[in-house]
């Protein structure tokens, strides 16, 4: 109000008012996303697509199942497509592979039921070889499905696993 008031007096003696300031806003920077956090490149998801789709033209550098296919995943990363058995590195195979008896009482221990062969839709990802996603080279990247990308991942998965177990139980971190 007291702005008004004191243009109107201002208007009164024939002088122009001055234009209340405003202060500038100034916008808090955004925040990273979770990927930039993790140090993936600001242009990853344009080279993520280049090399699944361009380089790899949507198959998997590993088994060779093709991107968005439904396939019958078995034991020992095989798969079936239109009845035909692959191994976990596309060679073709007579019959699938024996459950690993490990693997087999261990699915019983936490489901309560033998691991089966499961119908799954294929997505491609990509991978960096060297779990660093700050090295986007293209040596260094890899078009892998879903699975070959978890088995080629999977010691370091077991290792975040233990840690985030031994916190989520409120003990010391062991070291490993
Ligand atoms: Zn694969």
């Amino acid at each position: 109000m007291a702005g008004f008031r004191l243009s109107m007096r201002a208007i009164e003696r024939g002088e122009k008012p001055r234009r209340a300031r405003v202060p500038k806003i100034v916008k808090p920077p955004r925040p990273l996303s979770k990927l930039r956090q993790r140090g993936y490149p600001k242009d990853w998801a344009k080279i993520s697509r280049r090399v699944r789709f361009d380089r790899a033209k949507g198959i998997c550098e590993q088994c060779g199942k093709r991107h968005g296919e439904i396939v019958y995943q078995g034991p020992q990363g095989s798969w079936q497509r239109e009845g035909q058995w692959f191994s976990e590195r596309g060679e073709a195979l007579e019959k699938p592979p024996p459950w690993p008896s490990r693997q087999w009482w261990d699915h019983l221990r936490h489901y309560c039921e033998p691991p089966r062969i499961r119908r799954v839709k294929v997505i491609l990802h990509t991978a960096h070889l060297d779990h660093n996603p700050r090295n986007c080279a293209d040596a260094n990247l890899a078009a892998l499905c879903q699975q070959c990308h978890l088995r080629y991942d999977v010691d370091l998965h077991r290792w975040t696993w233990g840690v985030n177990r031994d916190l989520a139980r409120g003990q010391r971190v062991a070291f490993r």
